[in-house]
Protein backbone atom coordinates (compact mmCIF):
# COMPACT_ATOMS: atom_id res chain seq x y z
CA UNK A 1 0.00 0.00 0.00
CA UNK A 2 1.15 3.34 -0.62
CA UNK A 3 -1.17 6.28 0.51
CA UNK A 4 0.82 9.07 -0.52
CA UNK A 5 0.77 8.04 -3.97
CA UNK A 6 -2.01 7.87 -6.65
CA UNK A 7 -0.59 7.74 -10.24
CA UNK A 8 -0.07 3.78 -10.73
CA UNK A 9 2.73 2.06 -11.71
CA UNK A 10 2.97 -0.79 -14.66
CA UNK A 11 6.01 -2.59 -15.81
CA UNK A 12 6.59 -5.36 -17.74
CA UNK A 13 8.54 -8.62 -16.49
CA UNK A 14 10.80 -9.89 -19.16
CA UNK A 15 14.29 -11.83 -19.06
CA UNK A 16 15.81 -9.17 -16.32
CA UNK A 17 12.50 -9.76 -14.10
CA UNK A 18 11.92 -13.40 -13.96
CA UNK A 19 12.59 -14.66 -10.31
CA UNK A 20 10.87 -14.77 -7.40
CA UNK A 21 13.43 -12.25 -5.45
CA UNK A 22 13.61 -9.83 -8.47
CA UNK A 23 9.66 -10.01 -8.72
CA UNK A 24 9.43 -9.12 -5.42
CA UNK A 25 11.95 -6.27 -5.20
CA UNK A 26 9.70 -4.72 -8.54
CA UNK A 27 6.70 -4.99 -6.10
CA UNK A 28 7.94 -3.79 -3.23
CA UNK A 29 9.42 -0.88 -5.28
CA UNK A 30 5.62 -0.16 -5.92
CA UNK A 31 4.57 -1.67 -8.70
CA UNK A 32 0.99 -1.64 -8.87
CA UNK A 33 0.01 -3.53 -11.89
CA UNK A 34 2.70 -6.34 -13.83
CA UNK A 35 2.52 -6.66 -17.81
CA UNK A 36 3.32 -9.64 -19.46
CA UNK A 37 4.00 -8.72 -23.20
CA UNK A 38 3.33 -12.20 -25.38
CA UNK A 39 5.06 -10.58 -28.46
CA UNK A 40 8.36 -12.05 -26.39
CA UNK A 41 8.91 -15.79 -24.85
CA UNK A 42 7.24 -18.74 -24.58
CA UNK A 43 4.28 -19.67 -22.79
CA UNK A 44 6.11 -21.90 -20.43
CA UNK A 45 8.20 -18.76 -19.15
CA UNK A 46 4.80 -16.80 -18.84
CA UNK A 47 3.26 -19.28 -17.07
CA UNK A 48 6.20 -19.72 -14.39
CA UNK A 49 6.22 -15.57 -14.23
CA UNK A 50 2.77 -15.75 -13.53
CA UNK A 51 2.65 -18.14 -10.77
CA UNK A 52 5.52 -16.56 -9.04
CA UNK A 53 3.08 -12.78 -9.26
CA UNK A 54 0.51 -15.07 -8.13
CA UNK A 55 2.71 -16.56 -4.91
CA UNK A 56 3.66 -13.00 -4.15
CA UNK A 57 0.81 -11.70 -4.12
CA UNK A 58 -0.67 -13.58 -1.17
CA UNK A 59 2.71 -13.61 0.43
CA UNK A 60 2.14 -9.56 0.74
CA UNK A 61 -1.20 -9.41 1.10
CA UNK A 62 -1.70 -6.99 -1.75
CA UNK A 63 -3.77 -7.30 -4.92
CA UNK A 64 -1.43 -7.40 -7.76
CA UNK A 65 -3.06 -6.58 -11.26
CA UNK A 66 -1.68 -8.19 -14.39
CA UNK A 67 -1.83 -6.88 -17.81
CA UNK A 68 -0.99 -9.55 -20.44
CA UNK A 69 -0.56 -7.59 -23.85
CA UNK A 70 -1.25 -9.71 -27.31
CA UNK A 71 1.11 -9.07 -30.07
CA UNK A 72 -1.23 -7.93 -32.70
CA UNK A 73 -1.20 -7.78 -35.98
CA UNK A 74 2.29 -7.00 -36.02
CA UNK A 75 3.95 -6.78 -39.99
CA UNK A 76 7.24 -7.86 -40.67
CA UNK A 77 9.62 -8.82 -43.89
CA UNK A 78 11.44 -12.14 -44.21
CA UNK A 79 14.75 -13.16 -44.08
CA UNK A 80 18.07 -12.25 -45.90
CA UNK A 81 20.42 -14.56 -47.71
CA UNK A 82 22.77 -12.88 -45.15
CA UNK A 83 21.17 -11.98 -42.52
CA UNK A 84 20.67 -8.20 -43.19
CA UNK A 85 21.43 -5.87 -45.49
CA UNK A 86 22.56 -2.26 -46.17
CA UNK A 87 20.21 -0.01 -47.73
CA UNK A 88 20.80 3.07 -49.57
CA UNK A 89 19.02 6.26 -50.13
CA UNK A 90 17.21 6.67 -53.36
CA UNK A 91 17.83 3.37 -54.46
CA UNK A 92 15.09 1.03 -55.57
CA UNK A 93 13.94 -1.95 -53.19
CA UNK A 94 10.69 -4.39 -53.98
CA UNK A 95 8.73 -6.28 -51.33
CA UNK A 96 7.13 -9.48 -52.94
CA UNK A 97 5.71 -12.58 -52.09
CA UNK A 98 8.60 -14.88 -52.48
CA UNK A 99 10.02 -16.80 -49.63
CA UNK A 100 13.48 -16.48 -51.20
CA UNK A 101 15.91 -15.33 -49.02
CA UNK A 102 16.30 -11.19 -49.88
CA UNK A 103 19.34 -9.26 -50.77
CA UNK A 104 19.54 -5.71 -51.65
CA UNK A 105 17.13 -5.58 -54.36
CA UNK A 106 14.20 -6.84 -52.56
CA UNK A 107 12.86 -9.09 -49.60
CA UNK A 108 9.72 -11.08 -48.77
CA UNK A 109 6.80 -9.37 -46.99
CA UNK A 110 4.71 -12.13 -46.11
CA UNK A 111 1.46 -10.31 -46.12
CA UNK A 112 -0.69 -10.82 -48.69
CA UNK A 113 -3.52 -8.50 -47.20
CA UNK A 114 -1.02 -5.29 -47.18
CA UNK A 115 -0.63 -5.33 -51.20
CA UNK A 116 -3.95 -5.20 -51.73
CA UNK A 117 -4.93 -2.58 -49.42
CA UNK A 118 -1.49 0.18 -50.12
CA UNK A 119 -1.23 2.72 -53.01
CA UNK A 120 1.59 3.85 -54.91
CA UNK A 121 2.66 7.18 -52.84
CA UNK A 122 1.76 5.80 -49.64
CA UNK A 123 4.69 4.72 -46.97
CA UNK A 124 6.08 1.83 -45.25
CA UNK A 125 8.08 2.27 -42.34
CA UNK A 126 10.99 -0.62 -41.23
CA UNK A 127 12.96 -0.91 -38.21
CA UNK A 128 10.81 1.34 -36.11
CA UNK A 129 10.43 4.13 -38.53
CA UNK A 130 14.09 4.28 -38.87
CA UNK A 131 13.85 3.23 -42.66
CA UNK A 132 11.58 4.72 -44.90
CA UNK A 133 10.01 3.39 -47.98
CA UNK A 134 7.80 5.07 -50.65
CA UNK A 135 5.62 2.91 -52.98
CA UNK A 136 5.94 3.66 -57.05
CA UNK A 137 4.22 0.86 -58.22
CA UNK A 138 2.08 -2.09 -57.93
CA UNK A 139 1.77 -5.02 -59.26
CA UNK A 140 0.10 -8.45 -58.04
CA UNK A 141 1.86 -9.43 -55.27
CA UNK A 142 4.98 -6.49 -56.20
CA UNK A 143 5.60 -3.47 -54.41
CA UNK A 144 7.96 -1.41 -55.93
CA UNK A 145 9.83 1.28 -53.67
CA UNK A 146 12.14 4.00 -53.50
CA UNK A 147 14.33 4.19 -50.39
CA UNK A 148 13.53 7.98 -49.08
CA UNK A 149 15.54 7.14 -45.81
CA UNK A 150 17.97 4.14 -45.94
CA UNK A 151 19.58 1.98 -43.32
CA UNK A 152 20.59 -1.28 -42.22
CA UNK A 153 18.31 -3.52 -42.29
CA UNK A 154 18.00 -7.62 -41.06
CA UNK A 155 15.39 -10.37 -40.83
CA UNK A 156 12.48 -10.33 -39.99
CA UNK A 157 12.02 -6.66 -38.69
CA UNK A 158 8.95 -4.94 -37.83
CA UNK A 159 7.03 -2.74 -40.82
CA UNK A 160 4.32 -0.44 -39.80
CA UNK A 161 1.57 1.00 -42.46
CA UNK A 162 0.56 4.25 -41.12
CA UNK A 163 -1.65 5.23 -43.79
CA UNK A 164 -4.30 2.74 -44.29
CA UNK A 165 -7.04 0.76 -42.32
CA UNK A 166 -5.57 -2.80 -43.29
CA UNK A 167 -8.14 -5.41 -43.46
CA UNK A 168 -7.10 -7.53 -41.23
CA UNK A 169 -8.45 -8.99 -37.90
CA UNK A 170 -8.01 -7.38 -34.60
CA UNK A 171 -6.28 -11.02 -33.43
CA UNK A 172 -4.23 -12.83 -35.42
CA UNK A 173 -3.11 -17.10 -34.28
CA UNK A 174 -0.43 -16.29 -32.31
CA UNK A 175 -2.78 -13.92 -30.61
CA UNK A 176 -5.51 -16.56 -30.10
CA UNK A 177 -3.01 -18.96 -28.60
CA UNK A 178 -1.84 -16.43 -26.43
CA UNK A 179 -5.79 -15.41 -25.35
CA UNK A 180 -6.23 -18.90 -24.59
CA UNK A 181 -2.98 -18.77 -22.27
CA UNK A 182 -3.84 -15.23 -20.76
CA UNK A 183 -7.76 -16.49 -20.15
CA UNK A 184 -6.46 -19.53 -18.66
CA UNK A 185 -4.20 -18.40 -16.09
CA UNK A 186 -5.93 -15.81 -14.90
CA UNK A 187 -5.13 -12.15 -16.28
CA UNK A 188 -7.26 -9.18 -15.25
CA UNK A 189 -6.57 -6.95 -18.47
CA UNK A 190 -5.96 -8.07 -21.91
CA UNK A 191 -3.78 -5.20 -23.97
CA UNK A 192 -5.12 -5.20 -27.56
CA UNK A 193 -2.20 -4.35 -30.17
CA UNK A 194 -2.93 -1.97 -33.28
CA UNK A 195 -6.73 -1.23 -33.09
CA UNK A 196 -7.55 0.30 -35.43
CA UNK A 197 -11.42 0.16 -35.98
CA UNK A 198 -14.02 -0.13 -33.12
CA UNK A 199 -15.20 -3.55 -34.40
CA UNK A 200 -11.97 -4.63 -33.56
CA UNK A 201 -12.45 -3.90 -29.61
CA UNK A 202 -16.06 -5.80 -30.32
CA UNK A 203 -14.55 -8.23 -31.65
CA UNK A 204 -12.45 -9.10 -29.32
CA UNK A 205 -14.50 -8.65 -26.00
CA UNK A 206 -16.89 -11.76 -27.77
CA UNK A 207 -13.87 -13.54 -27.50
CA UNK A 208 -13.02 -12.55 -23.75
CA UNK A 209 -16.48 -13.07 -22.87
CA UNK A 210 -15.76 -11.12 -19.82
CA UNK A 211 -13.06 -12.94 -18.04
CA UNK A 212 -10.96 -10.11 -18.25
CA UNK A 213 -11.00 -6.29 -18.81
CA UNK A 214 -10.26 -5.39 -22.04
CA UNK A 215 -7.21 -2.34 -22.65
CA UNK A 216 -6.94 -0.90 -26.03
CA UNK A 217 -3.57 0.36 -27.32
CA UNK A 218 -3.87 3.40 -29.36
CA UNK A 219 -0.92 3.37 -31.77
CA UNK A 220 -2.49 3.81 -35.35
CA UNK A 221 -3.69 7.07 -36.91
CA UNK A 222 -6.41 5.18 -37.75
CA UNK A 223 -7.43 4.64 -33.85
CA UNK A 224 -6.83 8.09 -33.29
CA UNK A 225 -9.65 9.34 -35.83
CA UNK A 226 -12.28 7.09 -34.10
CA UNK A 227 -10.70 7.58 -30.82
CA UNK A 228 -14.37 8.20 -28.14
CA UNK A 229 -15.62 5.38 -29.87
CA UNK A 230 -12.98 2.87 -29.12
CA UNK A 231 -12.28 4.48 -25.35
CA UNK A 232 -16.42 4.05 -24.99
CA UNK A 233 -16.03 0.15 -25.78
CA UNK A 234 -12.84 -0.56 -23.98
CA UNK A 235 -12.33 -0.96 -20.49
CA UNK A 236 -8.68 1.04 -20.44
CA UNK A 237 -6.65 2.61 -22.64
CA UNK A 238 -2.46 2.22 -23.63
CA UNK A 239 -1.52 4.96 -24.98
CA UNK A 240 1.55 3.15 -27.03
CA UNK A 241 3.61 5.73 -27.97
CA UNK A 242 6.22 3.56 -29.21
CA UNK A 243 4.00 2.61 -32.31
CA UNK A 244 2.18 5.97 -32.52
CA UNK A 245 5.55 8.12 -32.67
CA UNK A 246 6.67 5.72 -36.22
CA UNK A 247 2.92 5.47 -37.43
CA UNK A 248 2.73 9.33 -37.24
CA UNK A 249 5.07 12.35 -36.62
CA UNK A 250 6.63 12.48 -33.24
CA UNK A 251 5.60 15.49 -32.40
CA UNK A 252 2.15 15.19 -32.43
CA UNK A 253 2.81 12.68 -29.52
CA UNK A 254 2.39 15.13 -26.89
CA UNK A 255 -0.67 16.39 -28.08
CA UNK A 256 -2.24 13.52 -28.43
CA UNK A 257 -1.28 12.05 -25.48
CA UNK A 258 -3.15 15.00 -23.26
CA UNK A 259 -6.08 14.69 -25.61
CA UNK A 260 -6.58 10.76 -25.41
CA UNK A 261 -6.08 11.21 -21.11
CA UNK A 262 -8.97 13.81 -21.35
CA UNK A 263 -11.10 11.75 -23.20
CA UNK A 264 -10.67 8.53 -20.91
CA UNK A 265 -11.46 10.95 -18.00
CA UNK A 266 -14.67 11.77 -19.92
CA UNK A 267 -15.54 8.21 -20.17
CA UNK A 268 -14.10 7.38 -17.19
CA UNK A 269 -11.72 4.49 -18.41
CA UNK A 270 -8.11 4.40 -16.63
CA UNK A 271 -5.49 5.20 -18.95
CA UNK A 272 -1.86 3.98 -19.31
CA UNK A 273 0.87 6.69 -20.49
CA UNK A 274 3.79 3.69 -22.31
CA UNK A 275 6.83 3.16 -23.81
CA UNK A 276 10.56 5.25 -23.19
CA UNK A 277 9.76 6.37 -20.08
CA UNK A 278 12.76 6.26 -18.25
CA UNK A 279 14.55 4.35 -21.53
CA UNK A 280 17.88 5.20 -20.84
CA UNK A 281 17.81 3.22 -17.57
CA UNK A 282 18.01 0.69 -19.79
CA UNK A 283 21.68 0.51 -19.50
CA UNK A 284 22.23 3.71 -17.25
CA UNK A 285 21.45 3.86 -12.93
CA UNK A 286 19.83 7.27 -13.52
CA UNK A 287 17.49 8.77 -16.23
CA UNK A 288 17.91 11.92 -18.29
CA UNK A 289 16.45 14.78 -17.02
CA UNK A 290 14.01 14.88 -20.53
CA UNK A 291 12.60 11.57 -19.48
CA UNK A 292 12.28 12.48 -15.69
CA UNK A 293 10.36 15.23 -16.83
CA UNK A 294 8.09 13.24 -19.33
CA UNK A 295 6.90 10.98 -16.68
CA UNK A 296 6.21 14.01 -14.71
CA UNK A 297 4.35 15.69 -17.45
CA UNK A 298 2.06 12.17 -17.65
CA UNK A 299 1.57 12.45 -14.20
CA UNK A 300 0.66 16.08 -13.81
CA UNK A 301 -1.49 15.62 -17.22
CA UNK A 302 -3.79 13.28 -14.66
CA UNK A 303 -3.00 9.43 -16.55
CA UNK A 304 -3.83 6.61 -14.15
CA UNK A 305 -0.59 4.75 -14.58
CA UNK A 306 2.70 5.34 -16.18
CA UNK A 307 4.24 2.23 -17.53
CA UNK A 308 7.60 0.59 -17.52
CA UNK A 309 8.95 -1.84 -20.72
CA UNK A 310 12.18 -2.69 -21.83
CA UNK A 311 13.36 -0.64 -18.62
CA UNK A 312 11.64 -3.46 -16.56
CA UNK A 313 11.76 -6.15 -19.13
CA UNK A 314 15.33 -6.23 -20.07
CA UNK A 315 17.08 -3.81 -18.37
CA UNK A 316 19.98 -3.45 -16.00
CA UNK A 317 18.54 -1.44 -13.70
CA UNK A 318 14.72 -2.54 -13.50
CA UNK A 319 13.94 -1.86 -10.04
CA UNK A 320 16.02 1.21 -9.58
CA UNK A 321 13.61 2.08 -12.58
CA UNK A 322 10.59 1.43 -10.72
CA UNK A 323 12.16 3.50 -7.45
CA UNK A 324 13.28 6.55 -9.66
CA UNK A 325 9.46 6.57 -11.34
CA UNK A 326 7.87 6.38 -7.70
CA UNK A 327 9.68 8.82 -7.05
CA UNK A 328 9.07 11.21 -9.59
CA UNK A 329 5.25 10.26 -8.81
CA UNK A 330 5.43 11.43 -5.42
CA UNK A 331 7.57 14.72 -5.92
CA UNK A 332 4.58 15.82 -8.47
CA UNK A 333 1.63 14.98 -6.46
CA UNK A 334 3.49 17.11 -3.60
CA UNK A 335 3.84 19.98 -6.06
CA UNK A 336 2.15 23.23 -5.20
CA UNK A 337 0.67 23.29 -9.01
CA UNK A 338 0.07 19.58 -9.03
CA UNK A 339 -3.62 20.13 -8.47
CA UNK A 340 -4.23 23.33 -10.30
CA UNK A 341 -2.92 21.11 -13.12
CA UNK A 342 -4.88 18.26 -12.04
CA UNK A 343 -7.95 20.30 -11.85
CA UNK A 344 -7.72 22.27 -15.57
CA UNK A 345 -9.90 20.44 -16.66
CA UNK A 346 -12.63 18.12 -14.80
CA UNK A 347 -14.70 15.74 -16.87
CA UNK A 348 -18.47 16.07 -16.05
CA UNK A 349 -20.11 15.11 -13.71
CA UNK A 350 -23.17 12.50 -14.75
CA UNK A 351 -26.68 12.17 -13.26
CA UNK A 352 -25.89 8.60 -11.52
CA UNK A 353 -25.75 8.24 -8.13
CA UNK A 354 -22.33 6.85 -7.68
CA UNK A 355 -20.93 9.85 -9.23
CA UNK A 356 -23.56 12.16 -7.23
CA UNK A 357 -22.45 10.66 -3.87
CA UNK A 358 -18.67 9.96 -4.50
CA UNK A 359 -18.47 14.43 -5.53
CA UNK A 360 -19.97 14.82 -2.72
CA UNK A 361 -17.85 12.31 -0.83
CA UNK A 362 -14.74 14.25 -1.99
CA UNK A 363 -16.06 17.54 -0.57
CA UNK A 364 -17.50 16.40 2.73
CA UNK A 365 -13.82 14.91 2.96
CA UNK A 366 -12.41 18.42 2.39
CA UNK A 367 -14.64 20.55 4.92
CA UNK A 368 -14.09 18.08 7.54
CA UNK A 369 -10.12 17.15 6.92
CA UNK A 370 -10.86 13.56 6.29
CA UNK A 371 -7.94 11.60 5.55
CA UNK A 372 -9.62 9.21 3.13
CA UNK A 373 -12.40 8.09 1.08
CA UNK A 374 -13.62 4.82 1.80
CA UNK A 375 -15.49 2.94 -0.97
CA UNK A 376 -17.59 0.04 -0.29
CA UNK A 377 -17.76 -1.34 -3.98
CA UNK A 378 -19.10 -4.91 -5.25
CA UNK A 379 -18.69 -4.40 -9.02
CA UNK A 380 -15.86 -1.63 -8.68
CA UNK A 381 -18.04 1.04 -10.60
CA UNK A 382 -18.33 2.99 -7.84
CA UNK A 383 -14.66 3.58 -7.31
CA UNK A 384 -13.70 3.71 -10.75
CA UNK A 385 -16.65 6.51 -10.47
CA UNK A 386 -14.76 8.44 -7.57
CA UNK A 387 -11.51 7.78 -9.33
CA UNK A 388 -12.11 9.49 -12.17
CA UNK A 389 -13.35 12.57 -9.69
CA UNK A 390 -9.68 13.21 -8.96
CA UNK A 391 -10.47 13.28 -5.37
CA UNK A 392 -7.67 15.12 -3.60
CA UNK A 393 -7.73 12.34 -1.14
CA UNK A 394 -7.30 8.48 -1.55
CA UNK A 395 -9.87 6.09 -2.46
CA UNK A 396 -9.93 3.06 0.34
CA UNK A 397 -12.14 0.58 -2.38
CA UNK A 398 -13.24 -1.77 0.11
CA UNK A 399 -14.29 -5.12 -1.84
CA UNK A 400 -15.47 -8.54 -1.48
CA UNK A 401 -13.94 -10.25 -4.80
CA UNK A 402 -10.22 -10.90 -5.55
CA UNK A 403 -10.65 -10.00 -9.40
CA UNK A 404 -12.16 -6.49 -9.01
CA UNK A 405 -9.49 -5.97 -6.26
CA UNK A 406 -7.21 -6.91 -8.69
CA UNK A 407 -8.61 -5.02 -11.69
CA UNK A 408 -8.97 -1.75 -8.82
CA UNK A 409 -5.07 -1.84 -8.91
CA UNK A 410 -4.91 0.24 -12.31
CA UNK A 411 -7.28 3.08 -11.55
CA UNK A 412 -6.09 6.29 -9.98
CA UNK A 413 -6.25 7.33 -6.36
CA UNK A 414 -7.96 3.75 -5.83
CA UNK A 415 -6.49 1.50 -3.52
CA UNK A 416 -8.24 -1.56 -2.86
CA UNK A 417 -8.59 -3.92 -0.22
CA UNK A 418 -10.26 -7.24 0.46
CA UNK A 419 -12.74 -7.36 3.01
CA UNK A 420 -15.63 -9.33 3.90
CA UNK A 421 -19.22 -9.00 3.62
CA UNK A 422 -20.92 -6.23 5.85
CA UNK A 423 -24.44 -6.48 7.58
CA UNK A 424 -25.14 -3.19 8.89
CA UNK A 425 -24.26 0.35 9.00
CA UNK A 426 -22.67 -0.48 12.50
CA UNK A 427 -20.50 -2.99 11.05
CA UNK A 428 -20.00 -0.75 7.68
CA UNK A 429 -17.97 1.82 9.98
CA UNK A 430 -16.26 -0.43 11.98
CA UNK A 431 -14.78 -1.97 9.25
CA UNK A 432 -14.08 1.41 7.18
CA UNK A 433 -12.23 2.35 10.30
CA UNK A 434 -10.37 -0.54 11.01
CA UNK A 435 -9.34 -1.24 7.75
CA UNK A 436 -8.23 2.73 6.83
CA UNK A 437 -5.85 2.90 9.91
CA UNK A 438 -4.73 -0.85 9.51
CA UNK A 439 -3.46 0.60 6.03
CA UNK A 440 -1.96 3.29 6.64
CA UNK A 441 -4.84 5.57 5.85
CA UNK A 442 -5.88 7.49 8.47
CA UNK A 443 -4.67 7.98 12.66
CA UNK A 444 -6.78 7.79 15.49
CA UNK A 445 -8.54 11.10 15.73
CA UNK A 446 -9.19 11.79 11.89
CA UNK A 447 -12.20 11.27 10.19
CA UNK A 448 -13.00 9.46 7.29
CA UNK A 449 -15.86 9.76 4.78
CA UNK A 450 -17.51 6.46 3.35
CA UNK A 451 -19.66 5.91 0.80
CA UNK A 452 -21.47 2.52 0.62
CA UNK A 453 -24.62 0.67 -0.86
CA UNK A 454 -28.06 -0.32 0.76
CA UNK A 455 -28.98 -3.21 0.33
CA UNK A 456 -25.35 -4.36 0.94
CA UNK A 457 -23.64 -6.52 -1.77
CA UNK A 458 -25.30 -4.97 -4.47
CA UNK A 459 -23.38 -3.41 -7.65
CA UNK A 460 -24.36 -0.01 -8.60
CA UNK A 461 -26.28 0.57 -5.54
CA UNK A 462 -24.38 3.51 -4.42
CA UNK A 463 -26.46 5.82 -1.82
CA UNK A 464 -25.09 6.21 0.92
CA UNK A 465 -22.51 9.19 2.48
CA UNK A 466 -21.78 8.69 5.79
CA UNK A 467 -18.46 10.54 8.00
CA UNK A 468 -16.77 8.61 10.70
CA UNK A 469 -13.91 9.01 13.17
CA UNK A 470 -11.27 6.78 13.93
CA UNK A 471 -10.66 6.13 17.47
P1 LIG B 1 4.50 -2.58 -27.62
O1 LIG B 1 3.41 -1.45 -27.36
O2 LIG B 1 5.57 -2.41 -26.61
O3 LIG B 1 3.73 -3.82 -27.49
O4 LIG B 1 4.92 -2.29 -29.03
C1 LIG B 1 3.73 -0.23 -26.81
C2 LIG B 1 4.05 0.81 -27.85
O5 LIG B 1 3.94 0.58 -29.06
O6 LIG B 1 4.39 1.91 -27.39
MN1 LIG C 1 3.25 -1.18 -29.98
Amino acid sequence: MHPERSTKIVATLGPATSTRDRIRELLDAGVDVVRFNLAFGTHEEHRARYALVRELEEERGEPVGVLMDLQGPKIRIGAFARGRVQLRDGQRFRLDLDAIPGDERRVQLPHPEVFEAVEPGQRLLLRDGRIRLRIEAKREGVLETVVEVGGALADRQGVNVPDVVLPIPALTEKDLRDLGLALDLGADWIGLSFVQRPEDVVEARKMIMGRAAVMAKIEKPAAVERLAEIVQLADGVMIARGDLGVELPPELVPGLQKKIIRCCRDHGRPVVVATQMLDSMVDSPAPTRAEASDVATAVYDGADAVMLSQETAQGRFPVQAVRMMARIIRQVEHDEFYRSYLEAYRAEVEPKAADAITMAAGQVARVMGASVIVTFTTSGFTAQRASRERPDRPILGLVTRLNTARKLTLWWGVHPVLSGDVGNIDDMVAKARDLAQQKGFAEPGQAIVITAGMPFGTPGATNLLRVAWVT
